[in-house]
């Protein structure tokens, strides 16, 4: 028996009817039947986790607990444990092992989790689908031919398929979000600064943001206690202090003001989400909450911002990936064999270095990791630098003024989290553009810094459950969990 709430696994834990080990063990059960299925753990860390677990065990027998001892978790792949390889689901870090434990993975250690393993995702964290991992797709838990959404959608995955009682993701744009709401689990993208991002690896660092995946927004409460905190590694890790988020579970929600955005709700909203929405903004408003409609203009914009200062900052990031200093790196012998034939053809001298970068890169990245490399640089190159670049940073501002103008007139924004139930596997791949806009209702949240919370609402004809988002003032994580755990008991 896992108990698949970490709450419950608490209880059994305290009242000795189970153990860290007993826990650890069923779940790797899981992971040895179903995995192969759905392809969401790269890694498995049986020996590790088991052994933490055991000594969690003896320290408890001993009077020595830990807040999260017995809590099992899955680890995306873009998030460093030290010793343990993160590939970034990529090639080109294929095989790399981490040189330290990331701020979170440390803090979660010392609080008494365990790591059962890393978890698959789309490559660097760029994709909807979970369709770009070098390592191939993971599968939707509850539908094998769908999607389980991305970047994160081996940890919302692992989440739903029960091999661990939560996970962690990261979400630059809805990667915790958008696979939350496919797979049926809760999914916190934080504020940006709220939790440290040292020891993650950067895709767009002034968007990223780690962020947890559980069953329920009260086990969500509890890892964000231990997550949430200014970290001396992190610069743009925030002095504020940090909530007992369990305790705001539960109260009334008489006089809050939620706002509706009609932007969020327009054309392109797929009508059987809308109306589960609906369903729920009813039983609100019967709990005494106040709705309003309003309006954030710029919303329409938010791909568009998004996909350029994203992809800018991703070139910059990138760009260490040189095949000298980490990961793949192309044949030596084989560079200099092609350069020795190319000179005898009398073609142009070219140096054993900047072709060992080029056919390493060209060979260790995937192509949506290359598009996005290239978007990136061409955005930032010196013709168009003001008419991309500087132009979508000023629209950014104009993005996060709405959100600023919305609070002043409501305490929480309630929108869609994702303009479709999941998709067929392989059904967008084709089509860039029309995978990127499925990341419509996410995006802006990372573009204004603020928390947004997905938790799982009603069912869509197609049998999948629909996920409702909740966005907040800059580190107001507390409302949105105390609302969100109102919308799940309600629903
Ligand atoms: N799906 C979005 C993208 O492809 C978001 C990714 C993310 O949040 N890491 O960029």
């Amino acid at each position: 028996m896992t108990y698949s709430t970490f709450a419950d696994a608490r209880r059994a834990l305290d009242a000795d009817e189970t153990s860290c080990e007993a826990l650890v063990s069923s779940f790797l059960e899981t992971i040895d039947a179903d995995n192969d299925r759905y392809n969401i753990f790269l890694q498995v860390d049986r020996e590790g986790a088991l052994n933490h677990a055991r000594y969690l065990d003896s320290q408890r027998k001993r009077g020595h607990d830990r807040p999260l001892a017995g809590l099992v978790l899955g680890v995306k792949d873009v998030i460093c444990i030290k010793d343990r390889e993160v590939s970034c689901a990529s090639r080109m870090l294929h095989g790399f092992e981490s040189l330290y434990d990331a701020t979170v993975i440390a803090k979660l250690r010392d609080a008494g989790a365990i790591f059962i393993g890393k978890t698959n995702c789309d490559e660097f964290a760029m994709g909807s689908s979970n369709e770009n991992s070098y390592f191939g797709a993971v599968r939707n838990p509850l539908n094998p031919d769908y999607v389980p959404g991305g970047s994160s959608g081996g940890s919302a995955a692992a989440v739903a398929a029960g091999m661990c009682h939560a996970a962690l993701g990261s979400d630059t744009g809805g990667s915790i979000r958008q696979p939350a709401a496919f797979c049926g689990v809760v999914g916190l993208k934080p504020t940006y600064g709220r939790v440290s991002r040292y020891g993650l690896v950067a895709y767009a660092s002034s968007f990223d943001c780690i962020g947890p995946f559980a069953h329920s927004v009260e086990d969500v409460a509890w890892l964000m206690e231990v997550l949430a905190g200014q970290d001396p590694a992190d610069a743009t890790s925030a002095p504020v202090p940090v909530p007992a988020y369990r305790e705001v579970l539960g109260g009334s929600l008489h006089g809050l003001r939620i706002g509706l955005p009609r932007e969020y709700f327009g054309e392109g909203l797929d009508a059987d989400i809308r109306r589960v929405l609906e369903e729920v903004v009813g039983k609100l408003e019967a709990q005494g909450a106040e709705i309003k409609e309003l309006s954030m203009p710029h919303t329409d914009y938010g791909i568009a911002t998004y996909y350029v200062l994203t992809t800018a900052e991703a070139s910059s990031n990138l760009s260490r990936y040189d095949g000298v200093r980490y990961g793949y790196r192309a044949d030596l012998d084989e560079i200099r064999a092609a350069l020795a034939e190319a000179r005898t053809r009398g073609e142009a001298e070219q140096s054993v270095l900047r072709e060992l970068y080029v056919e390493s890169r060209t060979d260790g990245f995937g192509e949506e990791v290359k598009r996005r490399i290239m978007l990136g640089t061409y955005v930032l190159s010196s013709g168009y630098y003001e008419a991309y670049y500087a132009k979508a940073q000023r629209v950014r501002t104009l993005i996060r003024s709405d959100f600023d103008r919305a609070f002043e007139e409501v305490d929480v924004l309630l929108t869609p989290a994702t303009p479709t139930p999941p998709f067929p596997l392989g059904s967008k791949t084709d089509n860039p553009l029309e995978m990127y806009l499925s990341d419509i209702y996410t995006v802006t949240a990372n573009l204004a810094g603020v928390p947004g919370l997905v938790v799982p609402v009603g069912e869509h004809p197609s049998g999948f459950p629909v996920g409702l988002q909740l966005l907040g003032r800059h580190f107001d994580e507390a409302l949105l969990l105390q609302v969100g755990d109102a919308v799940m008991k309600l629903s």
